[in-house]
C-alpha cells in the first residue's frame, strides 16, 4: 500500500513515520527546501507524548525535552492569577515536555527512509482518487495525506467552497532569549495583551507574545520592549535580549469546523483539518494523535473503512479542543478595565479542580486499538 503525505510539518511526517512503521511505502511532499520548523519551541503536553509513543518516540523526546515546566498565570504586576501544582499534575496526567520544534523534525525526519522524503516539491492539486498534482509532476497512491497546514491546499483542492481560515484578532510574536533563570512555563495576561515565557533544555527561553492587532500589522522590537517595559521580571530582560532577526510575527488563524475529514482516498489532518488557536498548546498535540489514529485506522480496516473511522473518531475530539483552546484565550484579550479587573479578582480564587477538571479530556488521550468500525 502506497500513502502520498502533502506536507512534511509535525503533522505529516509523524502520519509518515507511523504508515511507514507498518509496512507502507510513503513519500512526503514538502514544498519547503528542507524539512525544518521555524525558530521556537515547543510545548508536547501528555496526549502528544502518548501519541510519540504509538511510533516508539516518546521517550527519545520526553529524554531530550525539558519536562514539567508548567506552573501558570500571573498579572503585569507579577501577582499569581493561576498556579499549578506541577507534581499532582504529572500524577494525573503524566509528563509535559518542551522541546526545540526543529529537534521534533529531525526526530521524525530520522524514523523516514531517505527515500520517502521530497523536499522542494510544491503540491497545486488533490483529487479524490488518490492523484497528486505537484512541481515535480503527479503522484498517485492508495491514500493521500494532507498535512499541509492552516492555509492546505488539499483541502481546498478537496472542498473547493469551505470558507477559509479566520483571524482570531491577535497577533503573535515568537523568539528563543539566550540562557535566563526563570521559573518555569509563565503566562503573564495584561489587557489585550500577553506575554509568555517557556524554559528549554539548554537553559534557553523560548517567549511569545500575543497582543490584540488588525490583521496584517507589523511591529519592530523596539515597540515591543517599550509595550512591557514595566511588566514583571524577567519580561523586559527577556525582551531586551531578543535579537530583532530571530523574532517571528504571525497572526493567528483558525478554522472553522469541517463537515468531515475524509473524501475519497484523501484526509486532512492537523492544522489542514482543525486550526486552533495556541492558547492550548494542543494544536501540534493534536495532530499528532490524528497522525496515529490515521495509521491505524487504515492500515487495520482498509482505506475506504479506516479512512470513515478516522473522521468519527478525530472530528469531534479536535473541534472541541479547538473551541476549549478559544475559550480558555479570551479573558486574555479582554480590553475593558472592568472586566479585566474581575477576571483578576476571580481567577485566584477558582478552585484548580475545575482547571483540571476542564482540561481531563484533552490530557487523558490514549491510543486505542483502531476506532470501532461501521
Ligand atoms: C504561536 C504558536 C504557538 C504554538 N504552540 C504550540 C505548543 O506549544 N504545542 C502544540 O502542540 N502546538 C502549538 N502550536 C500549534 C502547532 O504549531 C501547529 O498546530 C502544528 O505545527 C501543526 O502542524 P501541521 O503539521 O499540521 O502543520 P504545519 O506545521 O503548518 O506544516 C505544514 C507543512 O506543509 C507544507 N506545505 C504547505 N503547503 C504545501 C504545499 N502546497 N505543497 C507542499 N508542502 C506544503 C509547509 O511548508 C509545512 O512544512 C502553536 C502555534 C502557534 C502559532
Amino acid at each position: 500500500m502506497k500513502a502520498t503525505v502533502v506536507g512534511g510539518g509535525i503533522g505529516g511526517l509523524a502520519a509518515a513515520v507511523a504508515l511507514h512503521q507498518r509496512g507502507w511505502q510513503v513519500e512526503v511532499l514538502e514544498r519547503a527546501p528542507a524539512f525544518t520548523e521555524v525558530g521556537a519551541g515547543l510545548s508536547i503536553q501528555p496526549n502528544g507524548l502518548r501519541a510519540l509513543d504509538e511510533i516508539g518516540l516518546g521517550d527519545r523526546v520526553r529524554s531530550s525535552g525539558l519536562t514539567d515546566p508548567v506552573t501558570g498565570i500571573r498579572t503585569a504586576n507579577g501577582s499569581w492569577l493561576i498556579r499549578n501544582d506541577i507534581a499532582d499534575l504529572k500524577r494525573r496526567f503524566g509528563s509535559w515536555a518542551t522541546v526545540h520544534r526543529a529537534d521534533l523534525i529531525d526526530l521524525l525526519r530520522a524514523a523516514l527512509p531517505a527515500q520517502a522524503l521530497r523536499p522542494g516539491i510544491d503540491v497545486r492539486h488533490v483529487q479524490p482518487d488518490g492523484t497528486v498534482v505537484h512541481s515535480g509532476g503527479s503522484s498517485t497512491a492508495d491514500l493521500v495525506v494532507g498535512a499541509d497546514g492552516v492555509h492546505s491546499v488539499t483541502r481546498r483542492s478537496l472542498w473547493p467552497h469551505l470558507p477559509g481560515p479566520r483571524y482570531v484578532g491577535y497577533t503573535t510574536w515568537r523568539f528563543i532569549a539566550p540562557p535566563h533563570q526563570v521559573e518555569g512555563s509563565v503566562e503573564t495576561w495584561g489587557r489585550g495583551e500577553r506575554f509568555g515565557q517557556v524554559p528549554m533544555p539548554d537553559g534557553r527561553v523560548y517567549c511569545y507574545v500575543m497582543a490584540n492587532a488588525p490583521a496584517d500589522s507589523r511591529t519592530a522590537l523596539e515597540e515591543l520592549r517599550a509595550r512591557f517595559a514595566h511588566w514583571h521580571d524577567p519580561i523586559p530582560a527577556l525582551l531586551r535580549s531578543a535579537r530583532p532577526d530571530a523574532v517571528l510575527q504571525h497572526d493567528t488563524y483558525e478554522l472553522p469546523k469541517l463537515r468531515s475529514y475524509v473524501h475519497g482516498k484523501a484526509a486532512v489532518l492537523g492544522d489542514a483539518a482543525h486550526a486552533m488557536t495556541p492558547n492550548l498548546g494542543q494544536g501540534a498535540c493534536q495532530a499528532l494523535e490524528d497522525a496515529v489514529t490515521l495509521a491505524a485506522t487504515v492500515d487495520t480496516h482498509g482505506v475506504s473503512a479506516g479512512l470513515e473511522a478516522y473522521d468519527r473518531s478525530r472530528r469531534p475530539r479536535t473541534q472541541m479542543i479547538a473551541r476549549l483552546s478559544r475559550q480558555v484565550g479570551s479573558p486574555a484579550h479582554w480590553t475593558s478595565t472592568s472586566l479585566t479587573t474581575l477576571r483578576d479578582a476571580a481567577l485566584p480564587r477558582l478552585p484548580s479542580a475545575l482547571f483540571e477538571r476542564s482540561l481531563t479530556p484533552t490530557y487523558t488521550w490514549t491510543a486505542h486499538a483502531a476506532p470501532h468500525v461501521g
